[in-house]
């Protein structure tokens, strides 16, 4: 029986990064994954796929608004089968992009069900075949999964999560979305532009409720305009299928008693922990609702179990976050200075239409933690590649501390908001100052550029608007 340094349960962006990159450090590493292919949710039914839709989406919308940009289009239809086989291969061509980088960094896998099984032990069940890898350090990776709610269950035909949306034969005439968190309008942004009648209900007061409450009502706003209808503070009572689709009742807002009728309805209400029959059970790692506690290096309060990604109780259930969590675990068994994971670093990316990327305090959090807070805001009309990309709604705030001006959280709704969400995430982690920032030179003509004016305008002090 080989002897690993490393054992990892699971190959999501948790489990794959952490064991390249305990590969590039000499790590013996070894991953268990219960799939055939490795990637985890992110790859074949969480970011990357919808990422590949929502693109397909944006080309769409521009074909639709040709005469905008002075073509004649004549005969525009969707061929939905080459689109999802797009999809299809992009994802299997990362997946074997996986495989080959496991190679390249002399990482093993093997398939099947991994379970800890007490200091430096992990069992793998592969369809009743059974084997034992040794480990010095395990790390548990096994993400999540969607979460339903009481009383209505997925069927996969007309009640739908994230993977049976992914498969479906033919674009629906309407659908009703169950949350609206990243997951939530995504999908309604996709579908919306795809010429599905779209519907979301949301329980809390605002959509994507974990942003800055001006990008939510901006988001409100916008996809009021396209057509989407939105429910806010609106809890769905019951779902009843009959061979039409769904028929869903909720009270709205004000109380009222309402019904919706559409073809689908998909449930973006959350994902749940997957950490159950991962032998989690007799150790000493704190579990809270499934989630699994740990400490700055991502170990769980069993000596050399290290968890990281969706599972881990306290951080976002972000692919990118995850990534992290699984260097900062490996780089610190392999005994190399590492930083751990700080909450307030991680940035938040929605590739809606109009995409969001925000990073740090909102507002409220700002001015409930203490601060003198100072907001400045550019909205990107003054932006000329944004009109030229004729995309220019949307605005980009910069909350910042008055004393010295440090920058506590960027928000930003509009234009390539995901791109340009990379200076805000480096002047965050570099503690950048509104002061700094109005020091850098940005590349004229640029979506980019709206980040200077956004730091000037705390200063009031912006030139384009
Ligand atoms: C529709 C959708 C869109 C998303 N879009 C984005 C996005 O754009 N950006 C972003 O940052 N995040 C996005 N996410 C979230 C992102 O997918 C997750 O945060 C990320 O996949 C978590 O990584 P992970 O490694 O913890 O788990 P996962 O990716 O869930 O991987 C866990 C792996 O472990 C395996 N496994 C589980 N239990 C066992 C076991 N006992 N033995 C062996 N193998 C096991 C599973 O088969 C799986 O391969 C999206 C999620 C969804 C659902």
């Amino acid at each position: 029986m080989a002897k690993y340094d490393v054992a990892i349960i699971g190959s999501g962006p948790g489990g794959y990064v952490a064991a390249i990159r305990a590969g590039e450090l000499g790590l013996k590493t070894v991953v268990v994954e219960k799939d055939p292919y490795l990637g985890g949710t992110c790859l074949h039914v969480g970011c990357i796929p919808t990422k590949v839709l929502l693109h397909h989406a944006d080309v769409y919308d521009h074909f639709k608004n040709a005469n905008e940009l002075g073509f004649e289009v004549s005969g525009l239809k969707i061929n939905w089968a080459n689109v999802l086989d797009r999809k299809d291969k992009i994802v299997k061509k990362h997946a074997k992009g996986i495989e080959f980088l496991f190679k390249k960094n002399k990482v093993e896998w093997v398939q099947g069900w991994g379970r800890y099984e007490g200091p430096g032990k992990v069992s793998v069940d592969n369809n009743g075949k059974k084997s034992t890898i040794e480990a010095t350090n395990v790390i548990l990776a096994s993400g999540s999964e969607a979460r339903a709610l009481p009383g209505i269950e997925p069927d996969h035909k007309q009640i739908l999560t994230n993977r049976s949306i992914l498969q479906l034969p033919e674009i629906p005439k309407s659908l009703i979305v169950v949350g609206a968190g990243a997951v939530g309008v995504e999908f309604a942004s996709i579908y919306n532009s795809f010429g599905s009648q779209v519907t979301i209900l949301e329980a809390l007061p605002r959509v994507v409720p974990v942003e800055d409450e001006e990008i939510s009502v901006e988001l409100e706003k916008t996809f009021k305009k396209k057509n989407i209808q939105i429910y806010t503070s609106s809890k769905v009572e019951t779902v009843k299928k009959d061979a039409k689709g769904v028929t869903v009742t909720f009270k709205d807002k004000d109380g009222k008693a309402q019904t919706l009728q559409a073809e689908k309805l998909l449930l973006a209400v959350g994902r749940m922990p997957l950490a159950e029959n991962c032998g989690l059970e007799k150790t000493k790692a704190k579990l809270e609702r499934g989630f699994v506690h740990v400490g700055r290096y991502m170990e769980t309060d069993e000596k050399g179990l290290f968890a990281v990604g969706d599972i881990v109780a306290g951080l976002p259930q972000l692919a990118h976050a995850a990534m992290m969590e699984g260097i900062v675990a490996v780089t610190h068994m392999a005994g190399k200075p590492t930083h751990p994971v700080r909450k307030d670093r991680i940035p938040n990316a929605t590739y809606c239409e109009p995409q969001i990327g925000s990073i740090g305090l909102t507002e409220e959090q700002a001015r409930d933690a203490g601060y003198a807070v100072k907001v400045g805001k550019f909205p990107f009309v003054g932006n000329s590649k944004a009109t030229i990309l004729g995309s220019h709604g949307g605005f980009i705030k910069v909350v910042s501390e008055e004393k010295y001006g440090e920058v506590l959280g960027i928000h930003i709704i509009g234009p390539l908001a995901t791109e340009i969400l990379a200076e805000a995430a480096a002047t965050l982690n570099l503690e950048g100052t509104i002061d700094d920032m109005m020091n850098v030179i940005h590349a004229h003509p640029t979506v980019w550029e709206a980040m200077g004016d956004a730091f000037a305008s705390v200063r009031g002090l912006q030139i384009n608007v």
